[in-house]
């Protein structure tokens, strides 16, 4: 590669190098890696727009970085997402649509800018808000657009609810021989994982679901009703809650417990953060948990997974299969 040194006065060969290079930004002074080509002859820099131009936008991207700015796409992106021309998005945030054009092209956004468009991506109430005081300023399209999109977002319902949601429609579409007669109840599963939990030391989550499933057929065999109304199916370790990763997740996300790595580093440990509310229970109900309690408490998992692997719940149902709670009546480990 060759180019015109200054220092040298005539052409000469020349490398790009490497190095750390502090470039002021809005008055902070940025340091990010710069690539800067020297002429291989006497050393010296030698001015590149397009290298110039690479480190400056790595400097602005450190600096959004620092100050937690959006990045062009992340504001093109939000506008797009409601259907929307840079006119129609700079009516509603009150902005000149050269402003908008200028953050979509790398221009920083201030300080107040950038915290309103964050807030109009991730509060939908504002959103609608903004929407409600300015649709007049947008063209006949643009509003009927971004109302069709207002109406698509969730009220503003936490991510939880939504599982909690999802949790409900897959628990009541089993019938009601694998929810054991009872209506599923969050509160009441959570609340149980919370006893085992809080009641037996270093419970790894593949005990914890065993245990769930005993507690509800123990339940259901001595009462003709499951604690949970929580549907099992049979998987390679044992009878299992289904969808039982977006249970745990669920009340994780509640801070009900915490899971932990086990010390010997098999599986996650289930560590309840809440404490267990008894009043959800009857006095039945909490028997059958100290029962199921006494009776594991110092199982392994492993041995909790053998021990479930010969109850004819198990036996006689295939990989996946949702299981009946008729076979509580042939529990073998615990009655
Ligand atoms: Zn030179």
């Amino acid at each position: 590669m060759r180019a015109c040194c200054d220092v040298c006065g005539t052409e000469r060969d020349c490398r790009v190098v490497q190095r750390d290079e502090t470039y002021p930004v809005k008055g902070d002074p940025i340091t990010v890696r710069a690539q800067v080509m020297v002429c291989n002859e006497c050393g010296e820099d030698l001015f590149n727009a397009r290298l110039d131009d690479g480190n400056l936008e790595r400097a602005f991207q450190e600096y959004r970085r620092m100050k937690g700015l959006l990045a062009p796409k992340d504001i093109i992106a939000i506008r797009e997402k409601y259907g929307l021309s840079q006119r129609g998005l700079a009516a509603l945030l009150s902005w000149s649509p050269a402003t908008v054009a200028r953050y979509e092209t790398g221009a920083l956004p201030s300080v107040p800018h950038n915290e309103q468009i964050r807030r109009f991506r991730d509060d939908v109430d504002y959103a609608r808000e903004l929407f409600g005081a300015r649709k007049d300023h947008l063209g006949r399209l643009e509003r009927s657009r971004v109302e069709s999109m207002l109406r698509q977002l969730p009220e503003d319902d936490p991510p939880q609810d939504l599982l909690l949601q999802y949790l409900m429609s897959k628990y009541s579409a089993q019938e009601d021989e694998f929810r054991g007669r009872c209506q599923f109840d969050v509160d009441k599963a959570a609340n149980m994982i919370v006893f085992f939990a809080s009641n037996m030391r270093n419970v790894v989550k593949s005990k914890l679901l065993k245990l769930l499933w005993y507690a509800d057929f123990v339940a259901y065999r001595r009462a003709f009703k499951s604690i949970s109304g929580m549907a099992y199916c049979h998987n390679y370790y044992g009878p299992i809650p289904m969808e039982h990763e977006v249970l745990i997740w669920h009340i994780q996300s509640n801070g009900m417990i915490d899971l932990k790595p086990h010390d010997s580093g098999k599986g996650d440990c289930v560590e309840a953060i809440a404490l267990f509310d008894d009043s959800l229970f009857t006095g039945e109900e909490l028997q059958v948990l100290r029962d199921v309690c006494a009776r594991f408490r110092s199982a392994t998992a492993t041995g909790m997974t053998k021990v479930s692997h010969r109850e004819d719940a198990y036996v006689r149902t295939q990989m996946k299969e949702p299981i009946s709670y008729d076979y509580a009546m042939n529990l073998k480990a615990i009655q």
